[in-house]
């Protein structure tokens, strides 16, 4: 017969040792999870490698500062480049913007016409040094780490807005904030309807994340000039894969 205090004393050891199990299913579950995440984006990262095509650049996409070029992640530009015909852009917007100069006065155009369809669009972001980029992209790598601010996020010299060609675009509704639902907006329906009309395009398309490396930004336009922008909406393709199928054809 065991005493009172014997039998207390192994429903305490039970209970430890169950305390114990329990801890480590806990310990083993997590563990698990956290192999098969790290597993799956190791096999997205694979993939989305996979699906970036090999552009072939001519002279114009090629040349560093040219209307045409292609900026991305593996088309980057050197980090003292700084386009040499910035100006302040004088139209509605978030912040003080600079573009080049070709580009400003597209961009002009584009106000003045979305205005005379009754919409009001708002600049909020256009030329960014690289030192600039470099802030913002180490501020996203704080606040969400780098795999995740290289998807929304640009490191310094992969930035379009580095070209000075580039700008994001936004409205009353959204109260100056860039979001996806920026599309579903009067304005953000206005600009994919009529911005190649003016030498822009949406660089970064519903679709296309795998091949630009960026998600869904309907407020980001870049400026190719009027011909080639009509060209490429018209092709239905982001601009890697346009010059991807099209780029060795002299324009
Ligand atoms: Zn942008």
């Amino acid at each position: 017969m065991r005493t009172k205090q014997q039998n207390a004393i192994i429903l305490k050891r039970r209970q430890w040792l169950l305390i114990g199990l329990l801890m480590l299913i806990v310990f083993l579950s997590t563990a698990s999870l956290h192999f098969i995440k790290e597993q799956s984006s190791r096999h997205q990262t694979q993939n989305k490698k996979k699906t970036v095509p090999v552009v072939t650049l001519n002279d114009k996409t090629a040349e560093s500062g040219s209307i045409e070029q292609l900026v991305n992640k593996e088309h980057p530009l050197p980090s003292n480049y700084v386009p040499s015909d910035l100006v302040d852009l004088s139209l509605k917007s978030v912040r003080p913007v600079r573009m080049r100069k070709e580009a400003a006065a597209a961009l002009t155009k584009m106000f003045d016409a979305a205005s005379r369809d009754g919409i009001t669009l708002s600049a909020n972001s256009g030329y960014r040094s690289y030192a600039d980029q470099k802030t913002i992209f180490d501020r996203h790598v704080q606040n969400m780490g780098e795999a995740k601010a290289n998807a929304i996020s640009s490191k310094p010299g992969e930035s379009e807005h580095q070209t000075g060609l580039a700008v994001d675009l936004t409205c009353a509704e959204l109260n100056g904030d860039l979001q996806e639902t920026f599309a579903n907006t009067s304005a953000g329906k206005w600009v994919a309807a009529h911005a190649q009309d003016y030498g822009y395009i949406i660089r970064f398309p519903k679709g296309s994340e795998r091949i630009t490396g960026y998600t869904y930004e309907p407020w980001h336009l870049r400026y190719i000039g009027v011909d080639l922008a009509k060209k490429v909406k018209k092709s239905g393709l982001c601009y890697e894969a346009y010059l991807n199928k099209y780029g060795k054809q002299a324009k």
